[in-house]
Order: C-alpha cells, then structure tokens, then sequence
C-alpha cells in the first residue's frame, strides 16, 4: 500500500522523465515516508476554490473581458512565406456557436494562445451510467484544430498530432466519491489500514489493480461549501483500458457504482454499506497525459516563436527549457516568459528548480 505511482508510464517520453529526475531527485524520499506533506504543494480548498477564482477575480478588477462561449477557430498572419505577424483572430460565438466574427489585431497588440488542452475530450458518467466515449478524438475537435491551424501555416510552430492522435498512450480515468450522511466508515477504515490521515499523503496507489487504482484523499472539508456530513475523494487509474479484478469488463465501460465496487474489494471494506451511502463520478480523459508523450525535438513550438512579434505560445505543449510539463507551474511559467518577452519587461521567471545532487553533478561532468 505504500506504492505510490504518478502518471508516468513506460512509453512516454524518457526526455520528459530526465527532467522530473533533475527537478524532483531530492524529494523522491520523501515519497517513501509517512507523513510526507512536502511532496505536493496543497491549497486550503480546491485548486479551483484557491487559485482559480481569486485569480478571475484579480483579473475582473483590472477589467480583462472573459468570454466562455466564444470558440477561436483561426489566427490569420502574414506574410504567407514565414508568419511573423497576427492580424486577425477568428471567432465562433452565439448560442449556436455558428455566429462568426472577426478580431482586428493591430501590430501593437499582443496575442498569446494556448495550445491544446489535457481535458480535451473528456467524458464524464455518472454513479449508474458509464462515460460514453468517443474515440479516437474527433478531429474537429477545437481544442487541437486552432494550433493545427497555425501549425499547417509553419513548422515553428510545432505539431500537434504528436499529441492528440495517441489516446491509447494518453488516457486516464478519474472519480470522484462523495461519502453522504455522516458516514465515516470508508475514511476510518482507511486510516486504519494505512496509518495516514487526510491530507498527509499524496497518493496511494493499489498496485495489484489492473486498472491501476490510485487514491487521493485530502483534508476535509476540500470544498468551501462543503456540508459537515459530507466527504469528498478523488482517484484515478492509469490502465481503464483493461478488465478489473472483480469486475469483469474495462473500467472505461463501467459506472460509478462498478468502479466503487472494485475499489471496495481490493481495499477490503464492506461494498454493500459503504457503496450505498456514496456516490462516484468517472471521468474518461483521452488527453490527460499527453504533455508525456515521447516527442521530437520540433513537435513544441518556442514560446516566442522564432521571428514572430506580436505571439506568445502557451500551456503544457510549449517547449520551456528545463521545466517539467504536466502540472499548472508550466503553464503559468509559460505565461511569464510571454509576458515579460513580448512587453519588454526587463524580467524572467524564476530559475527552474533543479535537485542539489544533480547540480552537483553538472559541476563535476
Ligand atoms: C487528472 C489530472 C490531474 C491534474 N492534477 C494537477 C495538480 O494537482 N496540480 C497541477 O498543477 N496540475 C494538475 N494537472 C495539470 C493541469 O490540469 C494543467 O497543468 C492545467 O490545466 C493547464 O492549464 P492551461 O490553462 O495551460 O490549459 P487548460 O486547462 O487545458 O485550459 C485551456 C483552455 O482553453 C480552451 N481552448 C482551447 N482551444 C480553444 C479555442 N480554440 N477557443 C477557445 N477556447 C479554447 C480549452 O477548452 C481549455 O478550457 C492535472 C491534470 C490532469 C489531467
């Protein structure tokens, strides 16, 4: 039970798994440890609760205009021969999405894009239906259709196929479980079994499943909100793709109840009490480890693309020296390099952490 795996898996990129070895090397014991709370940086409440929404309100007051229904389909550049330039951004809008709409963007003016997203393509169920699935991603699918857009203009800027056409690589499978009615069992039964209270270990990871089940349980209440009588944990599997050890069929096919079921029987606990005061929500992500997949040196673009002077290129597809995909840090880091680069500032993000062994033994190599 001490077993704790990450989202890494043996055909990913091994670049990629270099650089979480330099940047993470001296916490890796830690792992091992009970309780390790310096393994992962934990908010209050949610990320979403702690990060997000005061940053959306921050950002409210100083007046950015947020859209979400709007649906960028194209960034028109010139010239033909080598992009330098955006004038124009494409927009889909209205509650058909079918409205089209032109942004004027004069050479001043500065655009910064994401590209693709880990969430693109996924598919939540519910306690008693299964995520229905459809693969492979469509390809329309605008998430990965705007940076093929631009990518189809030039080669700097990168290719998004290396990343979105590998669900079989890329997919995970996460749930959430909400325990109702003051029902502590599941959670003291837990601690029971693994010595660890909420919030003091990352993960868990019951490495005999085949789905390879992993839990995360967090300190309670996770959620501002959240009823006294109520407990929410969150897990996930790296192989849904295969049949479960009680319950027969791929974890892709199967409800919240099913999943529920499985995890019950490899921790031990009694299904039937348990499972009728919880509720588990699955969620099929095709994407959510495609930022790990084994990649050419080009298939990133720069964050500055070269010679380009109004464009900065964001999120966990960008190429950023050093830096570990897969997590928000990238995309923020991302976001500072285009900022301080395309506004002159005279600024960079701060140093990329590496581990003191290793910068030992860059001084001996
Ligand atoms: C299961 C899982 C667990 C994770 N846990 C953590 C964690 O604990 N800590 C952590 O730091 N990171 C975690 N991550 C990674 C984290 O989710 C990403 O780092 C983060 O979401 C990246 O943010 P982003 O804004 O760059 O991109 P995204 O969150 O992907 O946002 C991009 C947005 O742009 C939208 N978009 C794309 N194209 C268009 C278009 N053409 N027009 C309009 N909108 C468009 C997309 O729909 C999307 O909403 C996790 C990821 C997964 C899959």
């Amino acid at each position: 039970l001490s077993v704790k795996r990450f989202a890494f898996q043996p055909w990913h990129s091994a670049v990629e798994f270099r650089r979480y070895l330099r940047k993470y090397l001296h916490e890796v014991h830690q792992l091992g440890s009970s309780p390790s709370p310096n393994t992962l940086d934990r908010t209050r409440y949610s990320q979403y609760e702690s990060i997000i929404l005061p940053v959306i309100s921050f950002l409210k007051r100083e007046g950015v205009d947020f859209r979400f229904n709007d649906k960028v389909v194209d960034i028109m550049t010139y010239p033909d021969s080598d992009p330098t330039t955006v004038s124009e951004i494409k927009m889909m809008s209205g509650d058909d999405g079918q409205e089209e709409f032109l942004v004027t963007v004069d050479p001043v003016d500065l655009v910064i894009v994401t590209l693709g997203s880990v969430s693109s393509g996924s598919v939540l169920g519910s306690n008693t239906r299964a995520p229905e699935m459809v693969l492979p991603l469509q390809e329309e699918d605008s998430d990965w259709s705007l940076w093929q857009k631009l990518a189809d203009k030039s080669t700097k800027f990168g290719n998004p196929s290396n990343f979105s056409t590998r669900g079989s690589a890329s997919t995970l499978e996460t749930f959430t479980i909400t325990l109702h009615d003051d029902d502590t069992e599941f959670i003291n039964r837990l601690v029971e079994l693994t010595h660890d209270k909420p919030g003091t270990e990352p993960f868990m990871t019951l490495n005999d499943s085949n789905w390879i089940l992993t839990l995360s349980v967090p300190h309670q209440p996770i959620f501002a909100n959240q009823p006294e009588k109520v407990q929410v944990i969150w897990g996930y599997a790296l192989r849904p793709e295969r049949q479960g050890n009680v319950v027969r069929k791929p974890m892709v096919s199967c409800t919240g109840e099913e999943i529920m079921t499985e995890l019950l029987n490899h921790l031990g606990f009694p299904v039937q009490s348990i499972q009728s005061n919880s509720i588990t929500i699955p969620c099929v992500m095709p994407c959510a480890t495609a930022p790990f997949l084994a990649r050419e040196r080009r298939d990133r673009p720069e964050v500055i693309p070269r010679d380009t002077t109004n464009l900065g290129l964001v999120g966990q597809f960008v190429e950023i020296p050093d830096e570990t995909t897969g997590g928000m840090e990238y995309s923020i880091r991302g976001a500072q390099t285009a900022v301080f680069s395309l506004m002159g500032l005279d600024r960079e993000p701060t140093r990329v952490r590496k581990s003191h062994t290793v910068e030992f033994l860059d001084l001996l190599t």
